[in-house]
C-alpha cells in the first residue's frame, strides 16, 4: 500500500452539542485510519466570554489560514449583545463564498419522502445578501438592511454550482431567485446565470422563482439536481432540503472559499440536548467525509460512508432524532456500531 501522508486539520469543535459531536466524529475516523492530524481551534461563545469581539480568535483564523481546511462543530450567536456571528467573520475572513450542501436520501432513514430517489445539492451563496448585517433604524420605529448582490458574487457562485453539476456528473442547474420583486439584487443572479450557465453545454439550466421552488421542493423533490439561492433564499431552503431526508441531524455542507474549505453540519449548537449525550453525530461525520474526499482520501470516506450507512439501515443503535424507535441510544452507542461495522 502507498504510504499515506497526514493531512493537518483545524477541528472547531464549537458550542452545545459541537464538543459531543466532533468528538465522535475524530472517533470514528481514528478507528478507520484517517490520516488526519487535529490542530484544536477555539471560536464561539467561549471566545466572546473572552472578549473576542468577532468570536473567532486570532489563532483560530491563523490554523485554518495554515492548513487550509477545517472541521468546525455549531457556534452559538449571541443574541442582544451586539455581537457578530462568528460563523460569518469566518466565511467573510476566508471569503468562503460558496456552501455546499448536498441534499441525499440515506438509507434505513424513514421520511414522508422515502423512496423517491431525491439527490441534490444546494448551492448557497455564502457571503453577500442581507448577511453582511448592516442593519440601522432609520426612525425610531422604522428598520433598515441592507441587501448587497454583486455581479463578481453571482458570477462565482454560479460557477461553482456548474462545477459541483460537472464533478458529481449532474445535468441541471436551477437558479431559484426572487427576482420578480427585487429585480435588482435576486434579478442580478437571474440575469448573471442566463449568462454564465449558457457557458456549460453539458448542463441545462432553468429559472425558478423561489417561492414556487420552496413548492416544488416538497411537492416534487426528485427534479432538482443543482439548486443555486442567494444566502438567505438558500439558507431556509437548505434547511428545508434537509428535512426531506431526515432532519438536521444528517445534514453536511461545505463552505469553499478560494484556497480554504471549511466543513460543517447544516445544524446549530442544540442548546436544549447539548451536555446530554444524545445528539446525533451523523450530519458532522458527513461532512467529515466531504473533507476527506477533498482532501483526496477517498476510501477512507468510502469505508466510513458504508459503516455509516450499515449503521442507518440495520436501525438498532440510532439517536433519538432517527430512531425508529420511540428511544434512541446515546451518542457513543451510536459510534460503537459505526466503528464496529467498519469492519
Ligand atoms: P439547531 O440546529 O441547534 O436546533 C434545531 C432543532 O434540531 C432542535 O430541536 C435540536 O435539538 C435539533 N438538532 C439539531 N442538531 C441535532 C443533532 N445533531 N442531533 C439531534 N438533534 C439535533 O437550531 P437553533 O436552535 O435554531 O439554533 C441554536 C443555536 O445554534 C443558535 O445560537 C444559532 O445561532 C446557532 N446556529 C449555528 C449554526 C452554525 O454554527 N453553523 C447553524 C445554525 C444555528
Amino acid at each position: 500500500l502507498p504510504v499515506r501522508s497526514k493531512v493537518t486539520v483545524t477541528a472547531i469543535p464549537g458550542d452545545g452539542i459541537g464538543p459531543e459531536v466532533m468528538r465522535a466524529t475524530q472517533q470514528v475516523l481514528a478507528a478507520a485510519d484517517a490520516q488526519v492530524e487535529w490542530e484544536e481551534a477555539l471560536a464561539g461563545a467561549e471566545a466572546f466570554r473572552r472578549g473576542i469581539a468577532s468570536g473567532a480568535p486570532r489563532e483560530t483564523l491563523d490554523s485554518i489560514a495554515r492548513t487550509g481546511v477545517a472541521l468546525k462543530g455549531p457556534l452559538e450567536t449571541p443574541v442582544g449583545h451586539g455581537e457578530k456571528s462568528a460563523n460569518v467573520a469566518l466565511r467573510k475572513t476566508f471569503e468562503m463564498y460558496g456552501n455546499v450542501r448536498p441534499v441525499r436520501e440515506l438509507p434505513g432513514i424513514r421520511t414522508p419522502f422515502s423512496g423517491r430517489g431525491i439527490d441534490f445539492v444546494v448551492v448557497r451563496e455564502n457571503v453577500e445578501d442581507v448577511y453582511a448585517g448592516i442593519e440601522h433604524m432609520q426612525t425610531p420605529g422604522v428598520a433598515q438592511c441592507l441587501k448587497i448582490i454583486t455581479e463578481v458574487g453571482c458570477e462565482r457562485i454560479l460557477r461553482l454550482a456548474a462545477a459541483v453539476a460537472e464533478a458529481e456528473g449532474r445535468r441541471k442547474v436551477t437558479v431559484a431567485t426572487k427576482a420578480n420583486i427585487m429585480k435588482l439584487t435576486e434579478g442580478m443572479l437571474k440575469r448573471v446565470g442566463e449568462q454564465v450557465l449558457a457557458e456549460y453545454p453539458s448542463l441545462s439550466n432553468e429559472h425558478m422563482i423561489v417561492d414556487n421552488c420552496a413548492h416544488q421542493m416538497v411537492i416534487r423533490p426528485e427534479q432538482f439536481d443543482v439548486a443555486v439561492m442567494t444566502n438567505m433564499n438558500g439558507d431556509i431552503l437548505s434547511d428545508l432540503a434537509a428535512g426531506l431526508v431526515g432532519g438536521l441531524g444528517v445534514a453536511p455542507s461545505a463552505n469553499l472559499g478560494d484556497g480554504v474549505a471549511m466543513f460543517e453540519a447544516v445544524h446549530g449548537s442544540a442548546p436544549q440536548i447539548a451536555g446530554k449525550g444524545i445528539a446525533n453525530p451523523t450530519a458532522l461525520l458527513l461532512s467529515a467525509l466531504m473533507m476527506l474526499r477533498h482532501v483526496g482520501d477517498f476510501a477512507t470516506a468510502r469505508r466510513i460512508e458504508h459503516a455509516l450507512y450499515v449503521t442507518l439501515e440495520e436501525g438498532r443503535d440510532l439517536t433519538g432524532d432517527i430512531a425508529r424507535e420511540a428511544e434512541g441510544v446515546p451518542t457513543q452507542q451510536f459510534v460503537d456500531r459505526v466503528i464496529a461495522n467498519l469492519g
